[in-house]
């Protein structure tokens, strides 16, 4: 049997069925992070996602300083999607030996500044020769025993919350992907705001759609709100896209789910850019993915203080954009006109062959 026949999750499922698990893993594989009991109150998270060149990136179109920065990014966000706190990061590199020095500085160079940030400590690591650039980071965070949030807590009756706005990445891959994104790798975070060319009003959204997907930002102090607030059932955060991870809350959570087309947030610069390339930019939210916000379901009482709890602590808008249901009734999305359209998991997927 070819692996693209059983796909990654296939394979994850195959691969690691018998494998001991002791007393003290609460929450192993299958969710966002591993949740381990050390002692007292705090329990352990720890994840670790790679980036492979070729697979993840491609070398001309990021700059070193960003893949970095991202490898740690996407990190940062699976344990934020547990309502915890990051706190220490372990990175492997396997790195041509033809390639230069300054190009691994930079790379260390985009992890450090996202690291200070968050106050994460790099305490470790491994270092290889390899055909390919890869860059594998392993993240330890923390969190109250009560104040995690599964994948499996989603019931019937839940509103369904995002944060911020989606689509913005797969715009980004789509342009850099395109004729039009030969020059990119532009460094947005490293520009001096003073000497900058003036840019024209499209320009700047096809600058912030690069933004999304080149450097994303994990959504720490809002998922840390969204936890401490209570009211909050469930929560993942969106690296395969929006129709992947409500799947993956409804499947752990044994419910179905019905979103509304139109309440999903899509920003002024994806539906620009999107026009552009002649895209569909409900598509890109739906199965784009690495936008790295926050999917996350709440009891219907809870749905309004936690939106202005957010927004009040870290200005960052929350939608509400369905409801949790039945198991039964599956996982569906409705149009504006009322047409009911079955949602099946079709983001991003390794070994499965994409359109
Ligand atoms: P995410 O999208 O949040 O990064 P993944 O889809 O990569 O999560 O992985 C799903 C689950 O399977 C996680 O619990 C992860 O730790 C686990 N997993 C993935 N690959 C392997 C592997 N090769 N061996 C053991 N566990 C794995
Ligand atoms: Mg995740």
């Amino acid at each position: 049997m070819q692996i693209s026949e059983i796909g990654e999750f296939g394979l994850i499922k195959r691969v690691t069925l018998g494998a001991f698990s002791g007393p003290g893993v609460v929450e192993g594989i299958g969710d966002d992070t591993c949740v381990l009991d050390v002692d007292g109150s705090l329990q352990l998270l720890v994840t670790i996602d790679m980036l492979v060149e070729g697979s993840h990136f491609l070398r001309d179109k990021i700059t070193p300083y960003q893949l970095g920065r991202k490898a740690l990014a996407v990190n940062l966000s699976d344990i934020a999607a547990m309502g915890g706190q990051p706190k220490f990061f372990l990175v492997s590199i396997g790195v041509p030996s033809s390639s230069p020095v300054e190009y691994v500085d930079e790379v260390y160079r985009g992890m450090k500044d996202l690291a200070n940030r968050w106050e994460v400590s790099l305490v470790g690591g491994d270092t290889v020769h390899s055909e390919i650039m890869v860059v594998d980071v392993t993240v330890l965070g923390l969190a109250a025993k009560d104040e995690i949030l599964l994948r499996s807590g989603a019931r019937p009756g839940d509103m369904i919350l995002v944060t911020g706005h989606l689509g913005a990445s797969a715009a980004g891959l789509e342009l850099l992907l395109s004729s039009r994104g030969k020059d990119p790798g532009r460094d947005t975070s490293c520009r001096d705001a003073g000497s900058a060319n003036p840019v024209s009003g499209y320009e700047r959204y096809e600058e912030r759609v690069l933004q999304a997907h080149l450097e994303p930002d994990p959504r720490i102090p809002e998922a840390r709100v969204i936890a401490r607030t209570g009211g909050a059932t469930s929560m993942i955060d969106i690296s395969d896209g929006l129709t992947s991870e409500i799947n993956h809350i409804c499947e752990r959570s044994r419910v179905g789910a019905r979103i509304l087309a139109d309440r999903i947030p899509i920003d002024e610069a994806t539906l620009a850019v999107a026009r552009s390339l002649g895209k569909d930019p409900l598509c890109w939210a739906l199965n784009g993915g690495e936008d790295y916000e926050l999917l996350f379901t709440v009891r219907p009482g809870a749905v309004d203080g936690i939106i202005k709890a957010v927004r009040e602590a870290t200005g960052t808008q929350v939608t509400a954009i369905g409801e949790i249901r039945p198991q039964e009734e599956g996982v569906s999305l409705v149009h504006p006109g009322g047409e009911v359209q079955r949602l099946e998991a079709r983001g991003f997927n390794h070994f499965i062959a994409h359109s």
